[in-house]
Order: C-alpha cells, then structure tokens, then sequence
C-alpha cells in the first residue's frame, strides 16, 4: 500500500502541488508515495496543472489506516476528521506549528520560508532528487502564488532563489507574467459567494473559540462589485452562525499591496482592534498580505488570554 502524501482542507496551489512533488522526492527515495488532496483545485491552481500538463491528485477524505506525509500544513482543524487513526510519517510544512502528533518517529521539515515547494526544492536537493520540468513550473507558481510574486512579508531568499533554479528547469523565461497570469486566474469570481469564502478558507482554535479566515487574492478590488461584497457579507453571517465565534474575509488587492477585511463576530471590536483597523464603511489594511504572517498572529495574541 502506498503512503499518502496530503495536502490541507480547501487546497491551494502550494497544498496540491506540494502533494505532487513531495511525493516524487519521496518515490525517488524508493517510498511507494501517491499524492493526494482534500479536495478540488480552484481555479488558480487549475490554471497551473494545464500550463504543466500535470494531472490532480486524487480527492480523499479518509486517512483511517493509511500512512501519511502532511503539506504545508500540520493543523489537526485541517487534517481529515479520522487522522487520529493514520500513522503520522513526516511534515513538509512553513506555517506556525500546529497540533498533530505522532506515535513513532517522523521525518520533519520545517522552516519559516514562504512556500512548502522551496522546503520540498530543499529536501530534493538534499537527497540529490532531480525535479522534472513540468514539476518544476509548478512549483515556481506555487512559489509565486504564496509569496504574492515575492511581494508578501512571507517571502525569504530562499524562495526567491528556489523559485530562480525551479524556472532555469522548467525552462520558463518570464517569471513575472507567468505569475499574472496565474493571478488573472485566480482572480476568477464567478462562483457563489459561499464557494468563494471557502476557496481558501482555515478555521483556527484561538483560545477555543473557532475562527474561521478566508482569503481571496485579486488583482484588483474593483472587481468585487458593491453587490457581490454585500452577498459575501451575508453568507459570511451565514458560515459564522455555523458553529463559530468569528469568520473573518481578507479581501487582498495583490497590485495595491493590501487587504479589505469582512467581518462576522461575536465580537466584532476585538476582531477589528487586534487587527489594528478602524471601523468604518471599509476596512482597509495597508500593506497586509498575509494571513499567516500579518492576520493569525494578532488574532491568536488577542483571543489567548
Ligand atoms: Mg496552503
Ligand atoms: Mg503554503
Ligand atoms: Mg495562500
């Protein structure tokens, strides 16, 4: 039986693509590895499979009896409901240590990068794995999807200069529109609000209240019509009254290099006052990219005592 090598709930281009190389390295290894995912690719990340003729991990929901790799994340809230009966082998991971544990001995690579695909270009490297150039491309956009084209306060040398050797493989001369293009995909907003709020959505435990914050990136805020911003508002009401203290919407203008929030809390103040902005007709956060580095840490600060 293979090992599975999976990547979070509501996967993103780094959780899928994350699965896909992580798994080469490991099979490269002589591990019988298959890569595996949560769910669907957005449309982001489906732009990228296509450009690299790369086909989409399975869907699983199940990890009863299985052994796993996680990527790019080790947050039990994003594990499958059963991982309590999965055999925990390693994490590949560049997010705040989450909860998961294991019973045996596990292989651990994590580090404070931008992107789980720079520490999976580290781990090949490593073990003198050679990555083949559709991978290659992927993993520079996962690279450019999650630093935000280097612009994020997530990103480090090392992603850059990952993201540097990745092109030279995958044979891509220009980076830069490689990433607008992939960020015009993204910036798809044709779906239902709820789908959008869950594209990349992450319920976190802060001081045991559940929190829920999802992040759309966009090329440009305009896009998001008084109309569409009121039905988001709604359903976030709605996906609030679903079990949660907070569900929170980062709405992120990647050109303007900052973020609009939408909030649903029962406590909107400290939600608003943690966050450093003001309430007024839009909550807007310059220079906020990020929702590991610049949203989570205040929350969880805020909500701990
Ligand atoms: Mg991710
Ligand atoms: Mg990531
Ligand atoms: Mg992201």
């Amino acid at each position: 039986m293979s090992v599975l090598v999976l990547g979070h709930k509501n996967p993103d281009t780094d959780s899928i693509v994350a699965a896909l190389s992580y798994a080469h390295v490991l099979k490269a290894r002589g591990i019988d590895a298959e890569a595996a995912a949560q769910g669907e690719p957005a449309p982001e990340t489906e732009f990228v499979l296509k450009k690299f003729n790369l086909k989409a991990p399975k869907v699983i929901s199940s990890v009863a009896d299985k052994e796993v790799y996680l990527v790019d994340y080790s947050d039990l809230a994003q594990a499958p409901e059963d991982f309590s009966k999965a055999k925990l082998l390693g994490i590949v991971d560049h997010h705040k240590l989450g909860d998961v544990t294991s019973d045996t001995p596990l292989e651990c690579w994590i580090q404070p990068y931008g992107c789980a695909n720079t520490i999976v270009k580290m781990v090949a490297d490593y073990y003198n794995v050679a990555i083949p150039a559709d991978l290659a491309g992927a993993m520079l956009c996962a690279i450019l999807s999650d630093t935000v084209l280097f612009k994020s306060p997530t990103c480090t040398e090392f992603d850059k200069k990952a993201a540097a050797e990745l092109a030279k493989i995958a044979s891509v001369a220009d980076t830069e529109s490689l990433g607008m293009d992939m960020f015009k995909a993204k910036s798809n907003l044709d779906a239902s609000p709820r789908d959008l709020i869950f594209r990349d959505f992450k319920d976190f435990d802060m001081g045991g209240k559940k929190i829920g914050i999802g992040q759309l990136e966009l090329i440009s805020l305009s896009m998001v019509t008084p109309e569409l911003k009121k039905a988001l508002q709604n359903e976030l009401n709605a996906v609030k009254a679903e079990g949660r203290h907070s569900a929170i919407l980062v709405l992120t203008d990647i050109m303007k290099e900052g973020s609009e929030l939408l909030v649903s809390s029962d406590d909107e103040n400290k939600v608003i006052e943690a966050l450093g902005t003001k309430k007024a007709d839009v909550m807007w956060m310059p220079g906020v990219m990020s929702r590991k580095k610049q949203v989570v840490p205040p929350l969880q600060g805020a909500f701990k005592a």
